[in-house]
This record gives C-alpha cells, sequence and structure tokens, in this order.
C-alpha cells in the first residue's frame, strides 16, 4: 500500500516523464552506425592520414562502438580527388581531405584550406569558431549535403626546397617548382614555371633535374621523404601555405540519422582532432628541423624580404581575383580580409611583438 501511495504522490506525469528519457535512450543504444572514411591521403600517411585515424578511433571510443568507422587511405575506395563527390554523393559517410582539392566546386573553398598571405592555423581557428568562417562554410558545402568541420592544421609550411639560391625575385624566372594552387600561379606571374606532381614523384624529379625545387609541407614531412639529398637549399618562409587546414566532410542526411549525442561526438571528436594535429605538427617540426641543421648540414635560409613584398603584392592580386568569381567567394573573402585586418592589428601587439622580445 505505502508503494503504491507513494507513486500516487509523484504523480503519473513524473513516471511517464521519466519513462520517456529512459526507453528512447536505450533504443538509440542499441543502434549501430557503420560509417566509411574516404580519404584525400595515402593510409597512414603521417601527420594527415593518422589523422583521419585518430579522428575515427575518437568517434567510436566517445561512442562506446555506437559509430564504427572504417577508415580507407587514397585509391582504396575512392581517389584522393573524388572524395568530396563520394561523401556528398553517400558512398561514404564521411571524408578526410583539404578544402581547396575542391576549387572545382567553388574558387572558394580554398579560403577554408590555406590562401597566400593568409592566416595562421591559430587565425584561422579563430575566423572558423568565432569569426563567422564555419558559418560561411557550412552555407558553401550546404547544396553538396555535405557538413565541413575542421579537424588539423600543419601550421605555417616552409617555402620549399631549391637547387639555386633565391637572391632577388628574378631568379624564380624560368625555376620549374612544384607547388600547386593559388601559390602556383603567383610563382607564374612572377615568371617561374608551376607544375603539381604527387609527393612521390618529388625526389626523383629533383635528382633528375626535371625540377628546380618544390614545396612539401615543412620539416617532420619533408624529411621522410629525404629532400636534403637532392636540394641544397631550404628556404623559409611558406608565404603560400601559411596555415593549410584540414578538413572533414560529413554526409548531412547520414549525420541527421545519428541521435544528438552522437551528433555531438562526431562534431567535437573533429576538434579534437583538429588540436591534435597543429601540436603534433610543431613539435615534430622541431625535431625534424634538429635533424636536418645538424645531421645532415641542411642550409636553412630566409627569402630576402624584397622577394617576399613582390610575392605579396603578385599574391594579393591573385586572391582578390577569387573575390571576382561569383557572389559566395565575395561574401566569404570580404569575411577573411576584415578578419585578417583585424587579427594583423592585434597580432602585431601580441604573438608578434612577444616572439620579437623573446628573441632579442
Ligand atoms: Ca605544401
Amino acid at each position: 500500500m505505502k508503494r503504491r501511495n507513494f507513486i500516487q504522490k509523484i504523480g503519473v506525469g513524473s513516471v511517464v516523464a521519466g519513462a520517456s528519457l529512459t526507453a528512447p535512450h536505450i533504443a538509440k543504444a542499441a543502434t549501430q552506425f557503420k560509417w566509411k572514411m574516404v580519404t584525400a591521403w595515402p593510409k597512414n600517411f603521417p601527420g594527415l592520414g593518422t589523422n583521419a585515424n585518430l579522428l575515427a578511433k575518437m568517434i567510436t571510443e566517445m561512442s562506446g562502438g555506437r559509430i564504427k568507422i572504417k577508415v580507407y587511405g587514397a585509391k582504396e575506395l575512392v581517389p584522393a580527388f573524388e572524395v568530396f563527390d563520394a561523401v556528398s554523393k553517400g558512398v561514404a559517410e564521411m571524408g578526410h581531405g583539404a578544402s581547396y582539392y575542391w576549387k572545382g566546386k567553388s574558387e572558394a573553398t580554398q579560403f577554408f584550406s590555406t590562401v597566400p598571405f593568409g592566416l595562421t592555423a591559430q587565425e584561422m581557428n579563430a575566423w572558423l569558431y568565432y569569426g563567422g568562417g564555419l558559418e560561411l562554410w557550412r552555407e558553401l558545402y550546404k547544396p553538396f549535403g555535405l557538413i565541413p568541420a575542421p579537424t588539423g592544421n600543419t601550421g605555417v609550411q616552409m617555402a620549399g626546397w631549391f637547387n639555386k639560391e633565391i637572391n632577388n625575385i628574378d631568379d624564380l624566372k624560368g625555376l620549374k617548382m612544384r607547388i600547386p594552387g593559388l601559390g602556383g600561379e603567383v610563382l607564374r606571374r612572377a615568371g617561374g614555371v608551376s607544375v603539381n606532381m604527387p609527393g612521390g614523384e618529388l625526389f626523383t624529379s629533383l635528382q633528375s633535374g626535371a625540377l628546380d625545387a618544390t614545396e612539401w609541407v615543412g620539416p617532420y614531412n619533408d624529411l621522410a621523404f629525404g629532400f636534403y639529398k637532392v636540394a641544397k637549399y631550404y628556404y623559409y618562409p611558406g608565404w603560400h601555405e601559411p596555415g593549410s587546414a584540414a578538413e572533414a566532410l560529413i554526409n548531412e542526411k547520414a549525420f541527421k540519422q545519428l541521435p544528438k549525442d552522437l551528433q555531438q561526438i562526431v562534431l567535437m571528436a573533429c576538434k579534437a582532432a583538429n588540436m591534435d594535429m597543429i601540436s603534433e605538427y610543431t613539435a615534430r617540426n622541431n625535431q625534424a628541423l634538429d635533424v636536418l641543421t645538424n645531421k645532415h648540414k641542411v642550409q636553412v635560409l630566409a627569402l630576402p624580404q624584397d622577394v617576399l613584398k613582390k610575392l605579396k603584392v603578385l599574391s594579393d592580386e591573385v586572391v582578390n581575383e577569387l573575390a571576382t568569381k561569383d557572389a559566395m567567394s565575395k561574401k566569404i573573402f570580404d569575411s577573411v580580409v576584415s578578419f585578417r585586418s583585424q587579427v594583423t592589428r592585434w597580432g602585431a601587439i601580441s604573438e608578434q611583438a612577444y616572439l620579437q622580445a623573446r628573441s632579442l
């Protein structure tokens, strides 16, 4: 009797409310989602492929196994440059790549990886998470049924490996260099010859003289390719890729089928992977730079300021032209440019002033 009275006192409403909270939860817990993640990287490629692996592993572990993700290296399920379409069409539920690969879909995609003289990794995250960047990115990918999320950043890259010294802008004339994308266009306007080829072919091309120079990423990835054996000078800074962001692509329909807690887990895992990659690159670049300079006696040289100034003028031309492509590109360009001018002002008296002070 006592028990019955108690139930009557707390009221049927509470019991029903309690049940309604519990029952669907149990039902959801029983549902397991099996996802595929296609990537634009060779399987287990250091820093990038391993970030995709980490992202998949975190999602599986954070969800207690309710989402299982199988990661595919480039060409295992689809070629690197078909990742966007594969996730858009639902061939895979997730993808891992870099947004500048999709400039054929819209020139504006390039703003979400990197543009010459654009944002650093820290500035990029600030723009994406707190400066309206991520909303614009989602708007850009919405017509393709895709939800994008930043999932890593290489930090400032190196200008590249050269077999001749660069003392003034004319030294770039006729220079045959592997430098893809907008950076490549800037080199062309400086009189150079830009080519694109996969990372695996760069070593032999430098060795045979088919290439005079190549950029790749930074000490961590460049040491692994052994470029120090076939190029004399290692130039900095990577004006063309000041903070290249990796992206996760999520098929919108598949995302919407997830209960709310799993949706959050997917997005938070992307955020955690984003933090992980820049931390890893910063730490491993330091170590690799030591090996390159101390063990392999690589000559690390700064591009002369005058050369950088001229490259910046040409870069502004090239990036400004993106704004003329279509309304969406203009909207994104305006957002980035206004953010960059704000962050440049603040950065000058914070990070930049501090780093200068530290090196006095
Ligand atoms: Ca690069």
